[in-house]
């Protein structure tokens, strides 16, 4: 066996491993007995140590030197790029630290939960605090002589860089707040009117899963209390909840997981239990789950489709008409939560925090300090004041667990899905037809074809590049939303 054969073996093990950890994960969510949480804790504490313990096997790093990759082709060009990437990152962090952060954070979401629910962000400073400084101190370890949010920022998109997404995020900035005001100006639609029976709504929400092409002999439908999908290659989970006066949080958010889902179905079979057998990055992965969502599910054409769809199952809910309903479904309104926000101003939301974690990483701005930096930054951005720290900065998980860097690939998700639709539009010209008809197969055939079967073969920017020919950029993302809410808002 050579030394890239032993690698793989011992790694397919390690991905396995990886996979029975997320699936216990997905099972805490839905299937779970209430009274079991402690001894999971303990199991998933236990198959944690194992995968650690894995990642940072000596015999990786021999594998690694031995290794003549003027050799190899490239996917185990792209196998060895993926795994050296994991054994840096766990190697680099002392053991003693990476035990703290697992300790302290596994702590810290209990109490973010309770000061919210006691809308007391004074109460959560000092293990903010804790948590930052970790945080902190990992970064370093991760940076060399770096930029500790630069590295923070590979585990979620690697290759990216805090300068380059500020660019970025600073040309949307201006156009999204601009068009949010201008939109908030003129009245607004109708909103859906009535009680949706949640029966009817689960089996409408398995409707559109099976039309953008989930496949469910390789998945299956949950509820839990926040959507998510979890797994790759022949076994890809996803949950959905429901809201009996909101239909559209269960169906969007259904097609929104389906993305995800699909991307992890769609990736080669070639490369299942491999590091490159699942999606590129964060940031890729929220293309697929965005695009789906918005750019398809939300579109003139397939609104039409899904009008006649619940009409069928829910008669009269005060909507007449296509046109009506297409607006109905993207109304935009204000509001402070970043997860109920619409497609304009979902991304002033992930700026704020973006700007707000890179200042709280780099010691710029101090944990006792964030209520005020939040509340006066989302008033210039959003034009009314934060009323309580739950609707401000206490709404998010994502800062008492320590995900830094996390928050910038919901925006380059936005960002990558208005790359992509730009070049499906032009590969796939029966799009609105086959939309109209409630057919996403052409779409999602493209984007399979395209992007989805590569897994991480290639980088996210150029799993990107690769699928629309030109490095992603945020100009299309605005040009799509100008021409949609224009449309939409000058009715
Ligand atoms: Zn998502």
């Amino acid at each position: 066996m050579t030394a890239y054969d032993s690698l793989m073996a011992f790694q397919r093990e390690t991905e396995a491993l990886g996979q029975i950890a997320g699936r216990l994960g997905w099972d805490q969510e839905t299937m779970m007995p209430r009274g079991a949480a402690h001894q999971r804790g303990e199991e998933m504490a236990a198959l944690q140590s194992v995968l650690h313990a894995r990642r940072t096997d000596a015999r990786i790093g021999d594998w690694l030197t031995t290794i003549d990759r003027a050799a190899l082709d490239p996917v185990a060009t792209a196998q060895l790029r993926e795994i050296t990437r994991s054994f840096q990152r766990n190697t680099k962090v002392p053991t003693k630290l990476a035990a703290e952060i697992a300790r302290v954070t596994s702590k810290s979401q209990g109490e973010w939960a309770e000061a919210r629910s006691n809308e007391d962000f004074k109460a959560f400073v000092p293990t903010l605090e804790r948590v930052v400084a970790l945080r902190q101190e990992e970064g370093q370890a991760l940076a060399d002589s770096g930029d500790p949010y630069d590295a923070l920022l590979q585990d979620y998109e690697p290759g990216t860089t805090a300068a380059e997404l500020d660019e970025m995020f600073g040309a949307l900035r201006p156009r999204l707040t601009a068009l949010r005001s201008a939109i908030l100006e003129k009245p607004a639609p109708k909103a859906v009117d009535g009680a949706f029976d949640e029966a009817a709504q689960l089996a409408l929400s398995q409707q559109l899963a099976l039309d953008f092409g989930y496949d469910m002999n390789t998945g299956r439908i949950d509820k839990a209390v926040h959507p998510f999908s979890s797994g790759s290659g022949q076994d890809v989970r996803i949950t959905t909840r429901t809201n009996i006066a909101d239909p559209f949080n269960c169906f969007y958010s259904t097609i929104h997981e389906v993305g995800h889902a699909a991307y992890e179905q769609g990736v080669s079979g070639a490369y299942a239990l491999t590091p490159i057998g699942q999606g590129a990055s964060m940031g890729v992965h929220e293309s697929q789950s965005r695009i789906y969502e918005n750019q398809l599910g939300r579109s003139r054409a397939f609104t039409g489709y899904l009008f006649g769809k619940m009409r069928d199952a829910f008669g009269d809910f005060g909507i007449d008409d296509e046109d009506s309903f297409y607006a109905a479904v993207n109304r935009i309104h204000a509001g402070y939560i970043r997860t109920e926000a619409d497609e304009v101003q979902y991304n002033l939301h992930v700026l704020l925090r973006f700007d707000l974690e890179r200042q709280l990483i780099a010691g710029d701005l101090q944990v006792a300090d964030l209520e005020d930096a939040w509340n006066s930054r989302f008033e210039a951005d959003f034009g009314y004041a934060v009323d309580k720290p739950s609707n401000g900065c206490l709404q998010d998980v994502h800062w008492s667990v320590g995900l830094f860097g996390y928050f910038a690939t919901y925006t380059l998700g936005n960002v990558y899905a208005g790359c992509l639709y730009e070049s499906l539009r032009d590969a796939v010209p029966s799009l609105d037809a086959d939309l109209a008809q409630g057919n996403t197969s052409n779409a999602t055939a493209w984007l399979r074809d395209n992007l989805q079967q590569h897994g991480g073969l290639r980088t996210p920017r150029d799993t990107i590049a690769h699928a629309t020919g030109a490095s992603p950029s945020e100009g299309p993302l605005l040009a799509y939303l100008d021409a949609k809410f224009g449309a939409l808002y000058q009715r």
